[in-house]
């Protein structure tokens, strides 16, 4: 889809430019502008005779993904070495999440450097990097099968639900919060099933039918991007027939690991513009919320697909997660922040790292967070601005990052409430051991002291009297 441009009038070229008050912006400003648009997956020496066409087929990314390490060893074993595909298969053999990466992943990778890559990091385990889980950590960090009132659904919040309606996606993020469910089993999770089955989706739509508050509706999983056509228009027209729900949106990564879906799979993508369309005409809001974490994961290739979307009239929101060695550092999340915007993607959260087993190397601290969140504010529009919140642990929902009672920064320990969720209950998260000052590395590593840290921290926090929840 090439770029269209609209021609200026005379009347505004011929005038005279007045006095600058500013001084000329750097190169740096204009960064986020700046996407890759060549052939940047010839250099994996399988797909250098790749033609463009094929490799926008969406057909090639899925058949040609990387879902074993004998896989991806096949296609950039002779980019990294044997030393670094031993490192990632004994990753794998300890990882909570299975593999899976497209082509266009694949090539995004800088694989001279991969253990420093903000993608590699992400997708693909190493076994040499792993640090020891926080004790604190439980495999369902966010409580989310206490709130399901059927195998499909969870309802926290009031008047939204969240719709788990299948359990695989186009990419396995090491560091998912629904790792206990996503992806099938590994060698260290057995995990719990959401199979698209009928009989799962008839419970949750005679559920939804039932709850009158519920207005919100998230499809999730596992992602929308895996839904078939015919499943996708399923779940979208029942959804939109409920006369209560308000807004569906379709949650999926695929925009960020597979863009060329949306332009070349006509009916996945005419599907999910007409449920749009079909909501417009009821004053109901079907969107699509995606999650890009790195500036390099879009491309001019991401651009051309959410014009598509953009110009079909479908809203696209972004959510990120802020992971150590990927965005942790305020550049990178505001050249973020202004490529988002510059594609059409609004920013919408950054979320605190979830406590998620096997992944501590990619957790930051909620002082971290604060501090690049104080740098990314005032950046851009305000409402291409992101909000940073912290999903608390133990089923507390999205809280601003800010919002704690109580925040101690030597033991890494910060108390959070929500009233709206339950008013008796409080919410701990608990900051990355390594990345603690000493004297606070040590009290936790003495098991005595941990009940004593978190006491403390309840006491300064006036939160003794609430329930903790665990
Ligand atoms: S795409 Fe989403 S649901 Fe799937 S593995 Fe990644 S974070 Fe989890």
């Amino acid at each position: 889809m090439p770029e269209q441009r609209l021609t200026l009038p005379d009347r505004i070229t011929e005038l005279e430019t007045p006095d600058p008050l500013k001084p000329d912006p750097d190169a740096d400003m204009f960064a986020h502008r700046d996407l890759r648009s060549d052939a940047f997956w010839q250099h994996i020496p399988r797909f250098a005779n790749t033609s463009e066409s094929e490799f926008l087929d969406s057909k090639f990314q899925n058949k040609n993904s990387a879902k074993t390490a004998e896989q991806l060893e096949r296609l950039v074993g002779e980019l990294t070495g044997d030393a670094f595909m031993k490192d990632v298969k004994e990753g794998l053999r300890q990882a909570p999440m299975l593999l899976r990466l497209s082509p266009y992943l694949l090539s995004l990778i800088d694989w001279e450097n991969p253990y420093d890559d903000p993608i590699r990091r992400q997708f693909i385990p190493v076994a040499s990097k792993r640090l020891p889980d926080h004790p604190m950590l439980q495999l369902d960090s966010l409580h989310e099968q206490k709130d399901s009132p059927t195998s499909s659904l969870v309802h926290r919040y009031p008047d939204k639900v969240l719709f788990l309606a299948l359990d695989v996606c186009p990419v396995y993020c090491r560091f998912c919060t629904r790792s206990y469910a996503i992806g099938g089993d590994t060698e260290s999770v057995d995990k719990v099933s959401y199979k698209p089955k009928s009989s799962n989706w008839d419970e949750a739509f005679a559920y939804l039918l039932s709850r009158r508050e519920v207005e919100d509706v998230v499809v999730s999983g596992g992602d929308a991007y895996f839904l078939p056509p015919n499943r996708l228009r399923e779940i979208g027209e029942i959804l939109l027939a409920i006369p209560h729900i308000r807004r569906i949106r379709f949650a999926t990564k695929g925009p960020a690991v597979m863009p060329m879906r949306i332009l070349t799979d006509d009916e996945w993508t005419g599907t999910l513009l007409d449920l749009a369309e079909q909501g417009r005409q009821f004053d109901k809001e079907v969107c699509l919320h995606t999650h890009f974490n790195h500036p390099a994961e879009i491309t001019d290739i991401t651009r051309r697909a959410m014009s598509r979307l953009f110009q079909g009239g479908l809203k696209v929101r972004n959510q990120s997660v802020l992971i150590r060695g990927v965005n942790d550092d305020a550049d990178t999340m505001n050249l973020l922040t202004k490529r988002l915007s510059w594609v059409n993607l609004q920013p919408y959260y950054v979320y605190q790292h979830d406590m998620v087993k096997g992944v501590e190397d990619l957790r930051t601290t909620v002082g971290q967070t604060l501090e690049i969140e104080r740098n990314v504010r005032g950046f851009t529009a305000g409402f291409n601005t992101p909000t940073f919140v912290n999903d608390v642990p133990g089923g507390g929902g999205k809280r601003d990052v800010h919002s704690f009672d109580y925040y101690d920064e030597t033991t890494g320990i910060s108390v959070y409430r929500s009233p709206s969720v339950d008013e008796d209950r409080v919410h701990l998260y608990f900051d990355p051991i390594p990345l603690l000052p000493d004297e606070g590395q040590a009290r936790w590593a003495d098991r005595r002291e941990h009940s004593r840290m978190i006491d403390e921290t309840l006491a300064a926090a006036g939160c003794e009297a609430l329930e903790l929840a665990n």
